[in-house]
């Protein structure tokens, strides 16, 4: 299978279209580097490709470091104009490839110098920031005055909030704060047109469909975010509880974290580890071939204590649940985070070991989740052709709500036979789909948070189904040229369905 077009970007040259970006935002903030370019052709989807420096895509024509909301109106509009696919950016860290420029000669419109805290409105609780503040900034910024953003991904040092926005987002925070999409009050972006939308900042209206709600989780497909305003919460570090206990199955872990949530409990984290990634996490040490239960809670004094106790009492009900040492929980979580140094040691093992590794997140109710989690991991068991060159198949819950949770699995492997390119043909995208079909085939989500990307995009319209002619509606109504990160989201015209055999 492959999402890459041939389409090209509109009828100017590449010269042409550099020059006419000079003419007007000037040379300093356009780049054409072509290892610039190179690195700005894909994103981690390309892990092993990227750490070998193999750059197959094609090159854009220029990455635009935008300064401002005119800059980018600006930039939009020329390429509107011209027919020039536009691929928007923030902190890269996308996984789907949503950074792929999959047409000759786009247009790479990086945000990261859009990166001033705009507002830090203590009273009414919010602050509003520029596309390219790194969510670890403005967390820093509000702590000193005891709040926080209560938003906690893996990639907080490095993510900044368009992208954040963009792909719908969520922290590991996720069961107290909720997701990115319960925390932008407001938002500043850019049709491709070049026309400025402002979504205002009220805590909540009925004003007819929630327009939040088109912005959030483009990927870059509609339109440019340029500014976001989120809620800040009060910060209480001095009273967390951790909680964890091991267990034999998952089956009983679903159960306790949907009567956890059922109760009617907001614990900040509520994870489920099976015992292949929990071992991967050092688990093993005290729950040697078992599954970990972990729970913490936070906010203020009482409500944290009381969570903490509900939450004990409903897991110590069970029998099949013992008790965790939990400073050793506390320990591991004070270390989950990845920052630029964490990216380092993993390229340099992938480059050393031809060891690597993915993810595929998905969601179901409570009824399905385990028939996810078990026909997921059966079927790769049973039907990956390259079985033995898997070095660790597993998974974790780690966002749970009233009505269900995500099953986030994880997948490592040798790679074997094949060149760098071939890689993801051999073993990722299979693996991804058994993933992917099995929550879909349940009534699941087919991606619970990293976006659909151009990876996922031949099962849009699966995981849509007849509400999929909203989200057409939307493309052509915003971006009636088409220019908006092609193959994300929507597939590309030209691209080919999935096909398992991988032909
Ligand atoms: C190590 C690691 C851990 C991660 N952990 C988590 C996690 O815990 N939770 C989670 O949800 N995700 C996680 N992710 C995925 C990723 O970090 C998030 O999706 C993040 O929100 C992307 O932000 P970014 O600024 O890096 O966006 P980018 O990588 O720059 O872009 C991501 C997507 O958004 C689009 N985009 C970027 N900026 C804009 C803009 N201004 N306007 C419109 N579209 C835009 C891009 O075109 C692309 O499709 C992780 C990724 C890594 C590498």
């Amino acid at each position: 299978m492959t999402t890459s077009s041939d389409s090209s970007s509109g009828s100017l040259s590449r010269e042409a279209i550099v020059e006419g970006l000079v003419d007007l935002i000037g040379g300093e903030r356009i780049d054409t580097d072509e290892q610039v370019l190179k690195e700005n052709s894909h994103d981690r989807y390309r892990k092993l490709e990227s750490v070998f420096g193999i750059y197959t895509l094609p090159l854009p024509a220029a990455v635009v470091r935008a300064s401002s909301t005119e800059e980018v109106s600006t930039v939009l509009a020329f390429c509107d104009t011209h027919g020039i696919n536009v691929v928007p950016k923030t902190g890269g860290t996308a996984t789907e490839g949503g950074l792929e420029t999959v047409a000759e000669n786009s247009i790479v419109i990086d945000g990261s110098a859009m990166n001033r805290i705009v507002k830090v409105d203590e009273y009414n609780m919010q602050a509003t920031v520029q596309c390219g503040v790194k969510l670890q900034d403005l967390e820093d910024e509000v702590r000193k005055l005891g709040l926080t953003t209560g938003h906690s991904p893996q990639s907080k040092p490095i993510a900044m909030y368009g992208g954040l926005v963009a792909t719908r987002s969520i922290g590991q925070f996720s069961t107290l704060y909720g997701g990115i999409e319960d925390m932008v009050m407001g938002l500043e972006a850019v049709l491709p047109s070049g026309e400025v939308v402002r979504i205002k900042d009220v805590p909540r209206r009925a004003a007819g469909p929630d327009i939040r709600h088109i912005i959030i989780g483009n990927e870059g497909a509609l339109c440019y975010v340029t500014e976001v305003t989120v809620k800040l919460f009060a910060f209480y570090p001095n009273h967390n509880h951790y909680l964890g206990w091991r267990l034999d199955d998952m089956k009983p872990g679903f159960e306790i974290l949907r009567d956890v949530m059922a109760a009617g409990y907001k614990p900040s984290v509520a994870r489920l580890y099976d015992a292949e990634d929990g071992a991967q996490h050092g688990f093993d040490s005290f729950a040697p071939n078992q599954c970990v239960l972990i729970f913490t809670t936070e906010g203020p004094a009482g409500v944290s204590r009381a969570t903490a106790d509900g939450i004990a009492e409903i897991v110590n009900a069970r029998s099949e649940c013992t008790p965790v040492d939990t400073a050793i929980i506390k320990e591991w979580f004070e270390h989950l985070n990845w920052g630029p140094e964490k990216l380092i040691e993993e390229r340099e093992f992938i480059r050393d070991n031809l060891r690597m590794g993915y993810t595929t997140e998905v969601s179901g109710n409570w009824s399905v989740i385990n028939e996810i989690y078990e026909n997921g991991i059966r079927r790769v068991r049973e039907e990956f052709p390259h079985l033995a060159d898997i070095t660790m198949l597993g998974g974790h819950s780690s966002h749970s709500y009233q009505t269900g949770t995500n099953m986030y699995f994880v997948y490592d492997y040798n790679v074997v036979d094949c060149t760098y390119e071939e890689e993801r043909e051999k073993y990722h995208i299979p693996l991804n789909a058994i993933f992917v079909e099995e929550a879909l085939k349940a009534g699941g989500s087919m991606a619970h948070h990293h976006g659909i990307g151009k990876y996922r995009a031949p099962w849009t319209a699966d995981e849509h189904g007849s509400a999929y002619r909203l989200l057409t509606g939307l493309k052509r109504d915003l971006d009636p040229n088409g220019i908006m990160n092609l193959g994300t989201i929507y597939p590309a015209p030209d691209a080919a369905p999935y096909s398992p055999s991988g032909d």
